[in-house]
């Protein structure tokens, strides 16, 4: 019989489990503290509980941890974590420097099946999802790798959150625990390609984090041809679907918008762009594209990026220039993954 991942039960699964057992309803407190707050990776550790407890959890539960493979660190003070699954696999966790605080960039999945042209985290398919415990033990293994508090978490790792829906609402559950480690939803963001039928149900939920959705054209043909997510969910349904989740949480939508030279900078596309969006309220986060092996797309140089930004503004579009972190440790989206693969680092 395989054991239980314990790490992935939120407070109330936790409950419900030391229930079925029997115990009485504060260890279930104990337990969670211990996973969540004081970083356990055995329950012999857990010395406040009974023996006979700890002889159980042992036989029937496992701890979920990740351990480091890899560490590379940027000039810039990103870091960037190649991280081990206990069943073999691997997955990148980045750490940035912001003046508000650091920031955690998570993974949701083992690859990701959404296919996206330029991005290297989708080139050998989806292996599996992560667990709720796998993802939190990421933001974890980041602030005990640099001894430094973690504020702000983005779902902007490999895979696609939304594809593991289940999972990743439980993550959110217990990383934003008052018994954990506490980081409010207002500090987290999650990023989709636009699975519209799940931002559908992630409304419902009223999280109060940030959404920021995968856009990256404005025009059905040039969104397709880099992102094969939009011939099942196009423009006209993922606009509509943004519009009802901003009027359904009165949270606004944030919009990334990587850039591909001579593929979707034109003035012609910014001045699309902008009726597409406009009376929206949106952010438009641009970013020159990381090219990556294996992609045909090369980046939009800084010049052109800043007159399509000032573009935008004049058309009443809020659009930022996103700044580009961790570049000489080639930081984006699964490249460190890819290496490992192809070098066997990992
Ligand atoms: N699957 C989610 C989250 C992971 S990717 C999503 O698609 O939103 C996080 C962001 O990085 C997305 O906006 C994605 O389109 C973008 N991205 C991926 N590879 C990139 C690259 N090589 N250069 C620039 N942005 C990239």
């Amino acid at each position: 019989m395989s054991k239980t991942p314990i790490t992935s039960m939120t407070e109330e699964q936790l409950a419900a489990f030391v229930k079925e057992n029997g115990w009485p309803a504060f260890r279930a407190r104990q337990i969670f503290s211990w996973l969540h707050a004081k970083g356990a990776n055995s329950f012999d550790q857990m010395t406040d509980l009974p023996k006979t407890m700890i002889a159980q959890l042992e036989e029937t539960c496992v701890i979920e941890r990740l351990t480091v493979e890899r560490v590379q660190k940027s000039k810039d003070g990103t870091e960037k974590y190649l991280l081990g699954l206990a069943d073999g696999n691997c997955i990148e966790t980045v750490l940035m420097r912001y003046e508000y605080g650091n920031t955690v960039c998570v993974s949701s999945q083992v690859g990701c099946r959404m296919g996206c042209r330029f991005c290297a985290s989708t080139q050998g398919g989806r292996v599996r999802n992560l667990t709720a415990g796998e993802i939190a033990d990421e933001v974890y293994t980041a602030a005990r790798e640099t001894g430094e508090r973690v504020s702000h978490i983005v779902l902007m790792g490999i895979g696609e959150p939304l594809d593991n829906f289940d999972n990743v609402m439980d993550f959110l559950s217990i990383i934003s625990s008052d018994k954990g480690v506490n980081i409010g939803m207002r500090n987290i963001s999650l990023s989709t390609c636009g699975l519209v039928p799940m931002i559908g149900k992630l409304a419902e939920r009223h999280l109060g984090l940030t959404l920021s959705v995968s856009l990256h054209a404005p025009v059905n043909e040039m969104r397709s041809s880099m992102m094969p997510v939009n011939d099942a969910y196009p423009l006209e349904k993922l606009i509509p679907a943004c519009r009802a989740y901003q009027k359904e949480t009165g949270r606004r939508i944030s919009f990334e918008y990587s850039m591909v030279r001579g593929v979707n900078d034109s003035p012609q596309t910014a001045a699309k762009l902008a009726s597409l969006i406009r009376g929206m309220g949106a952010h438009v986060n641009l970013i020159p594209i990381n090219p990556v092996d294996g992609s045909p797309y090369s980046a939009t140089d800084a010049a052109n990026v800043r007159r399509f930004q000032k573009q935008l503004q004049d058309l009443g579009v809020n659009a930022t220039v996103r700044r580009r972190l961790g570049t000489d440790i080639s930081a984006a989206c699964g490249q460190l993954r890819r290496e490992a693969q192809k070098g066997g680092g990992a």
